[in-house]
């Protein structure tokens, strides 16, 4: 099944969107990969999502990236008497660590560790932002606050605290739990939430081993101060903006999100913008006109993918939102001024034959006019540095591994295919041309550019470049 667009959509699975009809029309409306969100659902649930797209996989024969995203420390108060208390505005509130439920004057926050990481003067948000406390000092109640802007608690609602690094761990218990569960199922990718420091990835890349790509979810300011050595850790990387446009005021949001972007198409590490993007499908069939430009000015920018959560997970209409975005995606990248604004954003290559090649790759395609540029990649190196240069011809990426294969589907630009590894260039050439044309890429005539490593098979081998004319097949 061929996409006539390069940018990738990501759909959230949940509860509107789990049965296998529903996931089949989401796929054929243009996810590319599902993200299963570990704060939700029971094992048993990701299990029955997990088998479904496994189904629909191979009955559509394309490859589909499963995305598990680890709920990660997320912060939250304990309960309140009678389910909520009304904070009011420049009265004080204590947090503290008396397991007994809440009231209007304080609460228990039961994380240890933040006692000692917050300071005067630093502000605890309370229910997405909704509230704001500024803590006064910490002392033997807990941490005395003022209520800044009130409002109604309920019980277990997050908790922010922006201005602080804190020391907890980026993996909980919870996270280590499903972390286990969801590489015994297969996932493609493994989202981390809530990082803070480069070591967080260090951390969970030493549990992973490989066996799925590492996604970053940039929605602490402090991981901002660190956004290079982030990025060069992380395989992919995602602009969460919900717990971001918390933990920052909202109108820093667009800024931030430009800078992940660039940083990430520098590294040539795939970047995903994500939360609100059709916040209104989730009861209404059509999206408000900002939310329909906030789709396409992401794509505009170069990002590799954009996100649905609620709109598919829990919304009325999660097939019409994917549908949604499928046209929005495809009608920026008609537009003659999309490959103007992403060229201009355009980074050198870096000194490796990898770069080498795929940077000659965008020059001899354009110079040709390629109907298609065709990778053989192992790892998925290769086709994703002929990504970062971010050609108009779609990329062909050819792979033995299924798991490459997959993994891939989150990538700009990239069409993945799985089949053997060949033997010499003659057979590269002829398998080449015999999938681009099945895959419906070119017709006899075309002409393709072949990027691959010699000898076959060798991951990192990247040096060779191949110009090939389409025959007709006999
Ligand atoms: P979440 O992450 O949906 O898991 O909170 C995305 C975000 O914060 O934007
Ligand atoms: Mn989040």
């Amino acid at each position: 099944m061929r996409r006539e667009r390069k940018a990738k959509i990501v759909a959230t699975l949940g509860p509107a969107s789990s049965d296998r009809a529903t996931i089949q029309a989401l796929c054929e409306a243009g996810a590319d990969v599902f993200r299963f969100n570990f704060s939700h659902g029971s094992h048993a649930d990701h299990q029955h999502r997990y088998d479904s797209v496994r189904e629909i996989e191979t009955a559509l024969g394309r490859p589909i990236a499963i995305l598990a995203d680890l709920q990660g420390p997320k912060l939250r108060v304990g309960q309140i008497a009678g389910g909520a208390a009304q904070l009011i505005a420049g009265s004080e509130f204590v947090l503290d660590q008396n397991p007994a439920p809440g009231n209007a004057t304080r609460v228990c926050l039961p994380h240890p560790e933040l006692f000692a990481a917050v300071r005067a003067g630093q502000s605890l948000l309370l229910d997405d932002g909704k509230l704001r406390l500024e803590v006064l000092a910490r002392d033997a109640a807990g941490i005395r606050t003022r209520v800044v802007n009130g409002g109604l608690l309920s019980d277990r609602k997050g908790v922010n605290v922006p201005d602080a690094v804190l020391p907890i761990p980026a993996l909980t218990a919870k996270d280590r739990a499903d972390l286990d569960f969801a590489l015994s199922l297969g996932v493609d990718w493994v989202a981390l939430s809530f990082v803070q420091r480069p070591e967080d990835l260090q951390e969970a890349h030493a549990l992973i081993q490989g066996r799925a790509g590492l996604l970053a979810k940039l929605e602490k300011p402090a991981a901002l101060e660190k956004l290079e050595e982030i990025v060069a850790l992380s395989d992919a990387l995602m602009v969460a903006r919900g717990d971001l446009g918390v933990e920052l005021p909202p109108e820093r949001v667009p800024g931030v999100q430009k800078r992940i972007v660039r940083v990430c198409r520098k590294h040539g590490k795939p970047v995903v913008i994500a939360t609100q993007m059709l916040e209104s499908m989730i009861s209404a069939p059509v999206p408000t006109r900002a939310e329909a430009s906030d789709v396409a000015n992401a794509v505009y920018e170069g990002a590799d993918a954009v996100m649905l959560s609620a709109e598919s997970a829990s919304g009325a209409y999660p097939v019409q939102a994917v549908a949604i975005m499928n046209r929005i995606l495809a009608e920026v990248e008609r537009d003659p001024l999309y490959p103007k604004l992403i060229d201009a954003q355009h980074e050198a290559p870096l000194p490796t034959r990898g770069d080498a090649i795929c940077s000659a790759l965008r020059n001899a395609g354009a110079v040709l006019g390629v109907a298609a540029t065709v990778t053989y990649t192992t790892s998925g190196h290769t086709s994703l540095r002929a990504a970062r240069e971010r050609a108009m011809a779609p990329i062909l990426s050819i792979t033995p591994r299924r798991e490459t294969a997959r993994r891939l589907a989150l990538a700009w630009g990239v069409h993945s295919t799985i089949s053997p590894d060949v033997s010499n260039v003659d057979e590269m050439v002829a398998a080449a041309c015999r999938t681009a044309l099945r895959e419906g890429f070119v017709q006899p005539g075309d002409q393709i550019a072949i990027a691959a490593g010699f000898p076959f098979g060798q991951p990192g081998s990247t040096n060779l470049l191949r110009l090939a004319e389409i025959w007709p097949q006999g």
